[in-house]
């Protein structure tokens, strides 16, 4: 089976890498508005209204409301970028002196933000070496044949052999959407992935005729 670090280099060899955004907060306010809903939807609302922390502090709920709902749930979603934009402001500037730990639990204690969106901020907004372990990971490590039993297990093989080194870690997580979309879909098309060779489900599954 392959160890996380092939795993990265297969994929870092079929996709382009890609950094989430260069601006903490967007990244911010965007793990928020993406959850349950596709990234098109959080493109497009980033495009219609500008969400940048003076113009979202200027703005009055309802207004943030109205913005967010391209994304759907967007009283919750509002709420929790309201939340965020008062907590970034007042953490930004210490934010360098605190350990990874700590910032995880100040951000987990405000409502709307898990475990996945937790590790969406702190790996891409303040570049700690958190692995975001999503649903399409999870279903990539179980196709591959791994059967880890907890997220525990899943994030020590993640990141074993990345040697805390950020970067891998944020282009790591866009490089398995990238096969998630490209391949291993809800309805996987093994008989073309790339990886077929090395995944237990690929492998089992009959090569298609064309
Ligand atoms: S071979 Fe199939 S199940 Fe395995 S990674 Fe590729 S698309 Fe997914």
């Amino acid at each position: 089976m392959l160890s996380s670090r092939e795993l990265y280099d297969r994929l870092a060899s079929l996709f382009p890498l890609r950094w989430w955004s260069d601006d903490p907060w967007t990244v911010v306010y965007q793990s928020v508005l993406v959850q349950h809903t596709a990234w098109s939807n959080v493109e497009k609302t980033s495009a219609s209204a500008d969400l940048s922390l003076s113009a979202v502090s200027a703005m009055s709920d309802e207004e943030l409301e109205r913005a967010a709902r391209p994304c759907g749930f967007a009283k919750a979603k509002s709420g929790t970028i309201r939340a965020l934009s008062s907590w970034y402001a007042s953490v930004r500037t210490e934010a360098d002196g605190l350990d990874t730990d700590e910032l995880k639990s100040r951000l987990l204690s405000i409502k709307g933000v898990g475990q996945e969106t937790a590790s969406v901020i702190l790996l891409y907004a303040f570049r700690r070496p958190v692995f975001v372990l999503d649903a399409y990971t999870r279903q990539l490590l179980e196709r591959l044949g791994f059967s880890f039993s907890s997220d525990c297990q899943r994030l020590e093989y993640l990141e074993k052999g990345l040697d805390g080194d950020v970067s891998v870690f944020g282009y790591y997580h866009w490089l398995i959407l990238e096969l998630c979309k490209a391949w291993c879909r809800k309805k996987p098309l093994c008989s073309s992935c790339p990886l077929r060779q090395d995944c237990r489900r690929g492998s089992s599954e009959p090569v298609s005729a064309s």
